[in-house]
């Protein structure tokens, strides 16, 4: 499936924000945007900001538009407020959850390990980055995740990676289980969900 390659920090430093997800983003030794200085400073208009806003979510997760636009349709009609139905969608997406319980140093990783094969859900390999992870299912290495060189590093590097309380984590055995729906203050409080639907509902 497409996704934006290239100099990931690019992204976030143009939108001033770590969308990398690493804890080495460039952001926090280069926080100026990338390319030249601009001459004056442009007041960005309401429609600019809700246009930032939904792309920072979307390369933080690293969704082309058409996918994202499903969710958002997805979203919106569900119950409740869309905003956080959107978000919920992202964080449930596999990639994120092996992302969320620290078996990736990135999104962009975590992706990679599913693509590889290397991840299992309920103990069954899943190589689908995009597949939702529900309420009670647990994320494991596969076989032949457990045996590969990143799964020997996995074990020592878990020990120092953090995880949402929504997540429930067995760092021995290198499992993380879906402990609760992840809701509001889950997510990163860099993103304005609000003016995501705000962009796509005019
Ligand atoms: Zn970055």
């Amino acid at each position: 499936m497409a996704r934006y390659i290239g100099p990931k920090c690019r992204k976030c430093r143009r939108y001033g924000a770590s969308l990398c997800g690493s804890a080495k983003c460039a952001i926090i030794r280069r926080p100026n945007p990338p390319g030249p200085r601009p001459l004056r400073r442009r007041k960005i208009s309401d429609r600019g900001q809700q246009l930032i806003e939904k792309q920072k979510v979307r390369f933080a997760y690293g969704i082309m538009e058409t996918q994202f636009q499903r969710y958002y349709k997805r979203a919106a009609a569900r119950p409740g407020v869309t905003g956080n139905n959107l978000m919920q969608i992202l964080e449930e997406r596999l990639d994120n959850v092996v992302f969320r319980a620290g078996f990736g140093r990135t999104r962009a990783q975590a992706r990679q390990l599913v693509n590889h094969g290397l991840i299992a859900v309920d103990g069954k390999k899943l190589s689908i980055p995009s597949a939702r992870v529900k309420l009670g299912q647990e994320i494991s290495l596969t076989e032949r995740g457990a045996r590969s060189e990143y799964g020997k590093i996995l074990v020592e590097e878990i020990r120092s990676r953090d995880v949402p309380g929504w997540l429930e984590i067995d760092r021995a055995a290198l499992k993380a289980r879906v402990a609760t729906v992840p809701g509001p203050g889950d997510w990163d409080s860099i993103f304005n969900p609000n003016a995501v639907v705000e962009y796509y509902s005019r």
